[in-house]
């Protein structure tokens, strides 16, 4: 390992939560890891301490220009016992990139790896191994300087917890009902659309109270020019099966270019199904199920793995999809990834990384 982590254990370890209750993001486990960039030494001082608050100056520049990223990945209890990560790589490469767009020194991606491998031993027993549960693993990087110019900080923390999760949705695989955004916009061509950043999400409150208060899981979004082109649901990407062709949007820079996302595109192509990652509009989604030929809507991410949409309202048409029924390719994909990701299936593609 290129740094040395110092332990420190809790003297004092949390009872751990009933399986069955258990929801997404409540409950975080006994220990965290914290690293610290600096100019000159740069990252530094690799450490896990028992979970707590972390001590900010008022000034640090994370709370007023949001210099912040962080990603998400999960972790999984196999039948024999064993814990797995799936494409960890994948995250660490994601983060690099996104630092490198927020102006966030780069990390080590070998290291970053190492850093939440060992944070999950030391927490094993916080692995959940109930259907449907998992422990969420949220690396978080921000600027901790306290001076109140704008330019980018030169100091960081780096930090990741960890969190015993429930299924995301509380009805489990049941298709949800998602509103089509045609007022805020969630990314414009050349901003921070493809970089997991806070500030993407802070923007994004609003149209999703807007959505709830409609009666709606989600929102699916729309490009941020002529609110015209299909791009992700909430914070999922989005997939639409249309004349047996799978479509997605493009990773063109608005889209964030989800693991879970790549991950479904291999398998489709591997069973042969065609895939179209290609521009399409909401108008085309609603010709075709106008016509019959919108057979299957689902998203894809960390959170939820895969979930299917079974209703779309976009301004005053209402569509329903597949009957509001999970269609055949949205549970084959979230059968396969989930048994990939819990060692119940052959890992043929190198994804999964034992601990
Ligand atoms: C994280 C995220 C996704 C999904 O990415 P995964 O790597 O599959 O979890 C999709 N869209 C947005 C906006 C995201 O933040």
């Amino acid at each position: 390992m290129k740094y040395d982590i110092t332990i420190t254990k809790t003297t004092t370890p949390k009872a751990k939560p009933d399986p069955a209750t258990l929801e997404f993001g409540t409950v975080f486990t006994d220990h965290m890891f914290i690293m610290d960039y600096d100019e000159g030494p740069g990252w530094h001082d690799a450490r896990i301490l028992p979970y707590g608050p972390i001590t900010l100056d008022p000034a640090a520049a994370v709370l007023h220009y949001a210099q912040e990223m962080f990603e998400g990945l999960k972790t999984y209890l196999t039948k024999d016992g064993g814990v797995q990560l799936f494409r960890p790589d994948m995250n660490a490469k994601r983060t690099n990139r996104t630092n490198d767009r927020i102006c966030i020194p780069q990390i080590d991606e070998t290291f970053y790896v190492d850093a939440i491998k060992e944070l999950v031993r030391i927490d094993k027993d916080w692995v959940p191994g109930a259907e449907g549960t998992s422990l969420y693993i949220r690396p978080f990087i921000f600027a901790s300087e306290p001076f109140l110019g704008v330019r980018p900080a030169l100091q960081y923390k780096f930090v990741i917890i960890l969190s015993p999760v429930g299924p995301y949705y509380k009805g489990g695989l049941a298709p949800t009902k998602i509103f089509v955004e045609d007022e805020y916009v969630r990314a414009a061509v050349g901003g921070t659309g493809q970089s997991k950043i806070g500030g993407n999400y802070a923007m994004s409150l609003k149209s999703q109270v807007k959505a709830h208060e409609l009666g709606f899981a989600q929102v699916l979004w729309l490009d941020g020019n002529e609110r015209k082109y299909v791009e992700e649901i909430g914070t999922s990407n989005a997939f639409f099966v249309m004349d047996g062709e799978v479509w997605t949007a493009p990773l063109s820079g608005t889209i964030l270019p989800g693991i879970t996302r790549d991950s479904t595109l291999q398998l489709l192509r591997d069973w042969g199904v065609p895939v179209r990652e290609e521009r399409f509009t909401i108008q085309d989604i609603a010709d075709a199920h106008a016509d019959g030929r919108l057979t299957e809507v689902f998203a894809s991410g960390t959170a939820a793995v895969i979930s299917p949409v079974g209703e779309l309202r976009w301004v005053d048409k209402d569509m329903i999809i597949n009957n509001n029924e999970i269609g055949p390719l949205s549970r084959k994909l979230y059968d396969t990834i989930t048994g990939i990701q819990s060692g119940e299936l052959p890992d043929t593609h190198g994804w999964v990384v034992k601990l």
